[in-house]
């Protein structure tokens, strides 16, 4: 049988996302802009900034996401 995916336990899975969250917020702490507000305006916005290759961060009410220039499917 083939093992699709490694064996982790919430320890490991909580690791991964405070290094990555860290990582990526630290990252953003310099950006050419941040949008507020995930609705249609903020994502045209954000697609926008993508596409003029600007490193932007994104946050909405409920979340926050960061998101690199060029990441983004446009
Ligand atoms: C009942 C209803 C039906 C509709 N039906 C249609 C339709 O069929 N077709 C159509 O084209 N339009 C429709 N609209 C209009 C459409 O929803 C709006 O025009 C559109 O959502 C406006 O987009 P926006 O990005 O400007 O604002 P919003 O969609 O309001 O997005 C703003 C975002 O900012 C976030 N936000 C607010 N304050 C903060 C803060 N302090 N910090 C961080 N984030 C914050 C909010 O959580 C929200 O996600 C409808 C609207 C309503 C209310």
């Amino acid at each position: 049988m083939i093992q699709k995916f490694s064996l982790v336990g919430e320890k490991e899975v909580t690791r991964a996302i405070v290094t990555e969250f860290t990582a990526q917020f630290a990252e953003y702490v310099d950006c050419d802009c941040i949008v507020i507000g995930g609705g249609p305006s903020g994502v045209m916005a954000g697609r926008n900034l993508a596409r003029a290759e600007k490193k932007f961060s994104s946050s909405n009410e409920t979340t926050t996401l960061a998101v690199d220039s060029g990441s983004v499917a446009t």
